[in-house]
């Protein structure tokens, strides 16, 4: 793997300054789920450039895209996101809270880095196929909204990723770990109920309130989380509270849910069952109501035969060369956070990796040294991403690389800031090489590839879940 890191590495740092000014462009685009119409054209134009076929607007949405290099098998994709979030403007490397010029959104989960790292791998196996005479079809696709939206799922369902034998991905993250976790499914619905809107005080009785059947509806689904399984998260907000005026019986409302459990299957499950709670309340209230299905995502599933390729391109490629002013100004940060969380987290990663573990990545305020072992881990992690769909089409692993200071929040503007300077960049070349020797490694081994798929026929079943009913679009100008 170390003479493979050499050359894949070797073609990456090529493209250093062409990929570091990709993905600041993208930086300052900070377009959020499903606007992403000038990140996804950056991204395009470049895999143009270099020599790659591209497919525009599949799954029916405007910003989602394949880019695909070579013929035949084995076929190995890498994903790609590129959308921003609300709020989380922030001046490149500032670690004062100061907006970036008028902009509201900003790259606070990085995936700025994420879409660039995963084209940094695809174009080096693509180059290593060129010049190595290695067979078979390389594949980036650009999915979009993946923080409010779900673009893989609609393009699992419209079949974009199948014809692969295994799919690569990353993070930006505060570790070099490669992902042993898995991952809760998640489904989007919105409950919206009609009522009849009158004087409040002067003719109650003619009044039917669809704010009562909101309340009505969460008290249920209180009730319901004493007799669901314990790692399943059902939360709410409300979207429409049905006005400002305690003095007109509400005749509008409506309320959003995450419903979240281990497996899909489950996840659909549960989700009838907060349905049935949804209509109760309906029929208590005599109000109409109408369930909306906004996204819905699969668990990630690991695979661990692509996860363990992983992890060796990992350890061949080695920590992010980080430089002193990228560690001083890492440091800068942390100052602006709580010590006792910094100090939590070094303490997570000592009962977890073990003490000499953890005293080395207290030495720095970035993981400039360590690579954490792999651990699969039997606990589901409570949080959920749509990878987990493109793991449900073919075996799928994900990488995660220091991007940002130990301590730094997720979807903070502090991880805006550090996403658009050096720290950020030099961690998604790190994440790009070790994709690639995974993937080159792979469409070398068919063996490995074979073991890969009877792994994902035996935990998956095989075949695509769809967490969603099949009519559902994906909801490109919001949820309303
Ligand atoms: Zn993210």
């Amino acid at each position: 793997m170390k003479q493979l890191a050499e050359i894949l590495g070797g073609y990456i740092e090529k493209n250093r300054e062409r990929l570091f000014a990709l993905s600041q462009q993208i930086w300052e685009y900070a377009e959020v789920g499903f606007q992403e119409y000038r990140s996804a054209e950056a991204l395009k134009d470049f895999l143009k450039e270099e020599g790659f076929s591209i497919e525009s607007g599949v799954a029916g949405i405007p910003t989602a895209f394949v880019a695909k290099y070579g013929q035949g098998k084995p076929a190995i994709g890498f994903l790609g996101e590129y959308d921003a979030l609300y709020d989380l403007s922030q001046e490149p490397g500032n670690p004062e809270r100061k907006y970036f010029k008028d902009q509201n959104a900003g790259h606070g989960c990085g995936h700025n880095e994420l879409g660039v790292g995963s084209l940094a791998a695809a174009v080096a196996v693509k180059d290593y196929m060129k010049e190595q005479g290695l067979a078979g079809t390389v594949y980036y696709f650009g999915c979009p909204a993946e923080e409010d939206g779900s673009g893989k799922m609609f393009m699992a369902r419209a079949g974009v990723f199948d014809e692969l034998d295994g799919a690569f991905t990353w993070h930006p993250e505060e570790k070099n770990a490669v992902d042993g976790n898995s991952w809760l499914a998640c489904i989007g619905v919105l409950y919206r109920y009609k009522g009849r809107a009158t004087h409040a005080a002067g003719q109650p009785h003619l009044g039917r309130s669809a704010l009562d059947a909101c309340e009505l509806m969460n008290v249920g689904v209180n009730y319901l989380r004493e007799h669901m399984i314990q790692d399943a998260r059902v939360h709410y907000a409300y979207r429409d509270a049905g006005g400002g005026a305690p003095n007109v019986v509400q005749d509008h409302a409506a309320v959003y849910y995450f419903i979240r459990a281990p497996k899909v299957a489950q996840a659909i499950e549960l989700r009838e069952r907060v349905d049935n709670i949804a209509r109760g309340a309906a029929l208590m209230t005599e109000t109409q109501l109408e369930i909306v299905t906004t996204d819905g995502l699969c668990d990630f599933v690991p695979n661990h035969a692509l996860s363990e390729l992983l992890q060796q391109g990992l350890e061949a490629v080695g920590a992010p060369n980080f430089t002193d002013e990228d560690r001083a100004l890492a440091a800068q940060f942390q100052k602006g956070f709580d010590p006792a969380e910094i100090e939590a987290q070094i303490k997570w990663y000592g009962e977890k990796y073990g003490e000499e573990t953890a005293r080395e990545i207290a030495k720095s305020p970035l993981m400039d040294k360590v690579i954490l072992p792999l651990q699969f881990n039997p606990i589901v992690s409570p949080g959920s991403t749509d990878v987990g769909d493109v793991s449900y089409v073919c075996p799928t692993a994900q990488l995660f690389t220091c991007t940002f200071a130990i301590g730094t929040a997720g979807h903070s503007w502090q991880l805006t800031a550090m996403s658009g300077c050096n720290i950020g960049h030099e961690g998604m070349l790190t994440a790009g090489k070790a994709m690639a020797c995974a993937a080159v490694k792979a469409m070398q081994n068919p063996d490995v590839l074979q073991k890969a798929r009877e792994e994902y026929v035996k935990t998956t079943g095989g075949s695509y879940i769809c967490p969603v009913p099949a009519d559902v679009a994906p909801m490109l100008d919001g949820v309303k």
